[in-house]
């Protein structure tokens, strides 16, 4: 199965849809789901220090007899590990976790206050010794961009955001096209949540496909990067088998309509 990759801004190709491993329990449930998206053709995969399961992630990658270098590793730093020093001690424990001699994409989990721009400098510095291939924020608001614009040197290559068509991020989608950062939807599915939605079953029952897969195709079409988790085999399945139907300009904008500006997750001004 050929995924689409989107090319960051430093030129280091991501696959536009990867497969998210947040709750997924650490040990075996890891191991067992990972080894299933890698058989069933995800190549990127995202955790992180928070989600406990960095471990199952690297042994997963190892049991695959898949080479590395097919596979993206997005991991990211923890609230209570930023500041300088910190995140790259974090960094080293992240990397020793995963048992790997590099990280594909390392993130700014979120904005901690008074703390997120040195938290930045440790990323640079692990960019320029070649410890990971691109950096990168997670839940960063337009202003917390423009303030490390302002004290830093390199810019983000992604932002990944939670965002799905109850809350579709049009304004920071908008900034970030404009300077040329990749956008990455968290809970790309809602967490479940807007699965139901008549819109969303209607026009899915005329394609012959799921809602989820609706919702996925609406974020690829957006090009957006989406990384849905589940723990369950059929569903892993159904999350990559999106590429052999197009949504119309028309249903596109019936998805656009269901927008509320709806956040369903903590609020990034106020979770540090
Ligand atoms: P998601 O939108 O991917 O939803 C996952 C849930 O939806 C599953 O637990 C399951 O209940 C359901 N589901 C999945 N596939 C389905 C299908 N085909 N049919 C019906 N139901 C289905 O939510 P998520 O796990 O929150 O987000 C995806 C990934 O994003 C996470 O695993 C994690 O890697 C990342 N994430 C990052 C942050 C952050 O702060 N950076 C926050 C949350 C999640």
């Amino acid at each position: 199965r050929k995924i689409p990759a989107v090319t960051l801004h430093n030129a280091v190709k991501m696959p536009q849809l990867g497969f998210g491993v947040y709750k997924v329990e650490k040990g075996p449930e890891t191991v067992e789901t990972v080894k299933k998206a890698l058989e069933a053709g995800y190549r990127s995969i995202d955790t992180a220090a928070l989600y406990n399961n960095e471990e199952g992630v690297g042994q997963a990658i190892r049991e695959s007899g898949i080479s590395r270098e097919e596979i993206f590793i997005t991991t990211k730093v923890w609230n209570s590990d930023q500041g300088y020093e910190s995140t790259l001690e974090a960094f080293e424990t992240s990397i020793s976790k995963l048992g790997l001699h590099y990280i594909d994409l390392y993130l700014v989990h979120w904005p901690v206050k008074g703390k997120y721009v040195e938290t930045w400098r440790a990323l640079e510095k692990l960019y320029k010794d070649g410890r990971v291939r691109a950096i990168g924020v997670s839940n960063f608001q337009i202003h917390h961009l423009e303030d490390l614009f302002a004290n830093s040197t390199e810019k983000p290559v992604i932002n990944q955001v939670e965002l799905h068509p109850r809350f579709s991020q049009t304004e920071l989608r908008k900034f970030c096209s404009e300077h040329n950062i990749a956008v990455e939807a968290w809970s790309p599915l809602g967490r479940g949540q807007i699965l139901d939605e008549p819109t969303i079953s209607y026009i899915a029952e005329k394609h012959g496909k799921t809602p989820a897969q609706v919702l996925l195709r609406w974020h690829l079409q957006n090009g957006i990067v989406v990384i849905p988790k589940s723990v369950t085999p059929s569903r892993i399945e159904e999350n990559i088998n999106l590429f052999d139907f197009e949504l119309s300009l028309d249903e596109m904008q019936q998805i656009d309509a269901l927008n509320m500006n709806e956040r369903f997750f903590a609020d990034p001004d106020n979770f540090d």
